[in-house]
């Protein structure tokens, strides 16, 4: 039977983290405290057999040594969960019960940073069969970026161990049906809120119809598209740290598409 400490004898330091991914049942916890119960009772042993586990407690070590995925591994272990999802062949447990928690009150460590919409058909744990402190969510209904929003993704590349950062629209989006609407119908008004949302989406819309010349449900789908693309570039745009990171390699940033028909989620670079 493979244990944690055997991948962790096994493999690179640098690149623990996603071998650990690997195990059916992995949250994305510093580690040691997932192992046996009995070696948690024990932590003087823990010391003393798996030193460089004691960085635990000292979390910065931890992030630089353990918890950081490059990117391509991130976009992986997402597309692998979205296929346990799809294919409803999802984790027993991916993470979510005591033993998941406790390493997690020293600090987080999530791998992916996503932006999508706050739509209740789309919960990205669920759909990416994940469990707690993996993925750094950022929610808002049309998955649109403004300042704060921004600051949260930046926060989790910059100050965490996020080096993908993924904005997934999704179909049958209605705050992208709202903006299709207005489009469609000038002069349509909602709330101030709502119409804050709408006219983040506009330029998206207006876009997708100048390209392709729909209207109604088909340009709801394609203004959706539009807006992640726009999103991603935005993202890059606005935050000059975040590009820097992406330019040295350091970081991608990927839009993905969410199918409420199939459950799979279309990743693009
Ligand atoms: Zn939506």
């Amino acid at each position: 039977m493979v244990t944690r400490r055997d991948v962790l004898k096994s493999v690179a330091v640098g690149t623990a983290a996603f071998a650990l991914s690997q195990l059916p049942g992995m949250g994305c916890g510093p580690g040691e405290v997932e192992e046996k119960v009995e070696e948690v009772e024990k932590p003087h042993e823990v010391e003393v057999e798996k030193p460089h586990e004691v960085e635990v407690e000292k979390p910065h070590e931890v992030e630089k040594v353990e918890k950081v995925y490059l990117p391509q591994e991130a976009m992986a272990r997402l597309r692998k969960g979205n296929q346990r999802y799809v294919s409803m062949n999802r984790l027993s447990d991916p993470g979510v019960g005591p033993k998941a928690r406790a390493p997690l009150t020293k600090g987080q460590w999530p791998y992916t940073t996503i932006l999508c919409c706050s739509d209740s058909r789309v919960p990205p744990e669920l759909i990416f069969d994940e469990g707690l402190g993996c993925l750094f969510i950022v929610r808002v209904a049309g998955n649109i970026l403004t300042p704060p929003l921004l600051g949260s993704i930046e926060y989790a590349s910059m100050h965490s161990t996020s080096r993908l950062i993924m904005v997934m629209g999704h179909e049958s989006c209605g705050a992208v049906g709202a903006a299709v609407h207005v489009a469609e119908h000038p002069g349509t008004k909602e709330t101030p809120g709502i119409d804050n949302i709408v006219n983040c989406l506009m330029p998206a819309v207006l876009k997708a119809r100048k390209e392709t010349g729909y209207h109604g449900k088909e340009l709801v789908e394609a203004a959706a598209r539009e807006n992640v693309r726009m999103v991603v570039k935005q993202i890059a745009d606005e935050s000059q740290p975040l590009r820097k990171m992406q330019d040295r390699g350091e970081l991608k940033i990927v839009g993905g598409y969410y199918s409420l028909t199939t459950g799979m989620v279309d990743i693009w670079v």
